[in-house]
């Protein structure tokens, strides 16, 4: 530092270096050049100020975080202005303002992108799951096919409760990415047809290749459920795939049904009507289902699997009732237990309430049996259970 020139008020370098001594020491005046957004792994969209360098607590500052998108709107900065960055400690500096009659003639209010910068895919806003409100948040609907999200998107396509491939881990992915073998999930299906040499890799055999093209090849028939929740769609868990897997049949009609949805309120209210599906889940696979990205991956993808539909819902003793499973259980999975209480027309709900009808307690089961008596809520055991749905199970078997 040379001198405070706190008289300077032109808007010349000088100008701001006068204007940053006003400041704490950990803030400084400089330009804000353009707003840049990147796309993080699940497709969020946060912008990033690039700044004319200046000098703050010590080292030289040119890009500084926005912290959410909101705050541009918001605060109504503009690209041009000067504002006011502030750095604590080792945090990314961030905008804290603008000055108002430093601010350009020609400045205009920020527009947020509509489109993701990695992959032109629409950006949309999404409803905050704990306000119900429109976010602020952008987010890349491209996920199938989005650069940003490729990784982890195909990391869940093969996870365990998706696709399930065998051999194809994390790493594998990475692997395969990086030495683009497969880009979108249909690529997988066809690393075969296209005699990919896996053979040839570092750490790879013969057997360990045709194991995985086995392990591929398995997965070519899938449940409709399944099929589904790879797609790795927003907001949608396994208790939404399975009602969309049952409430529409086939992965062709929910993906004329959804397209539909973004057009027609007719289509949009049928979506809505199915208990369980809320505005946030019908906005997040409509928006899927309208990005074009997607539906021609989607297209792709049937092209090599075929996604079979799930049992009709039988009528049981437990049909409609809200039914909660605690404790151990020996004669299956909780995964199958609870796909087998679906099935049977039951609800299955994570914790126990005045709502809950039936709680499957096995060993080992704590405070959920006590919150059952606490409401008064009926406790059998799996022995019971299964008495109870017997029949059902062997309908389901012949
Ligand atoms: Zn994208």
């Amino acid at each position: 530092m040379t001198s405070t020139a706190s008289s300077t008020r032109s808007t010349g370098s000088t100008g701001r270096q006068g204007l940053a001594s006003k400041f704490a020491a950990e803030q400084a005046l400089t330009r804000l050049l353009k707003v840049e957004w990147q796309v993080g792994k699940t497709g969020k969209l946060t912008p990033v100020a690039h700044m004319d360098p200046v000098k703050l607590a010590g080292t030289t500052v040119s890009r500084a975080s926005l912290h959410n998108p909101d705050e541009i709107a918001r605060k109504d900065i503009r690209v041009g202005d000067m504002v006011i960055v502030q750095r604590a400690g080792d945090v990314i500096p961030q905008i804290l303002g603008f000055v108002p009659e430093k601010r350009p003639k020609d400045a205009k209010p920020y527009k947020f992108p509509e489109i993701c910068p990695v992959c032109g895919s629409h950006a949309v806003r999404e409803v905050n799951e704990k306000t119900g409100k429109v976010d602020a948040v952008r987010r890349c609907t491209g996920g199938l096919i989005c650069a940003a999200q490729r990784a982890e998107r195909l990391k869940h396509f093969v996870s365990r409760n998706a696709f399930d491939i065998e051999g194809m881990g994390d790493k594998v992915i990475e692997e395969f990415l990086k030495l683009g073998f497969i880009s979108s999930p249909p690529d997988i299906f066809t690393l075969e047809k296209r005699k990919v040499k896996l053979e040839e890799l570092e750490g790879w055999g013969e057997t360990s290749a045709r194991n995985l093209f086995a392990a591929i090849s398995q997965r070519r028939t899938i449940a409709l459920d399944r099929f589904i929740f790879a797609l790795g769609i927003p907001h949608i868990g396994e208790t939404n795939v399975r009602l969309l897997a049952r409430a529409y049949g086939s992965a062709s009609a929910l993906r004329e049904a959804m397209r539909a949805a973004g057009k027609e309120e007719e289509a949009h209210q049928e979506l809505m009507s199915h208990d369980g599906i809320g505005p946030i889940v019908a906005e997040a696979i409509v928006d899927f289902f309208g990005e074009p990205h997607n539906v021609e991956v989607f297209d792709k993808l049937l092209a090599e699997v075929e996604a079979t539909p799930l049992e009709a819902v039988r009528q049981s003793q437990v049909s409609g009732k809200t039914v909660v499973f605690t404790g151990a259980l020996e004669k299956m999975t909780r995964e199958e237990a609870k796909a087998m209480a679906e099935r049977l027309g039951a609800k299955v709900a994570g914790s126990v309430s005045k709502k809950t009808d039936l709680l499957i307690a096995g060993p080992g089961a704590g405070s959920k049996l006590k919150d059952a008596q606490k409401h008064g809520v009926e406790v059998i055991d799996e022995a019971e259970w299964l008495r109870r749905v017997g029949g059902q199970i062997i309908n389901r078997l012949e």
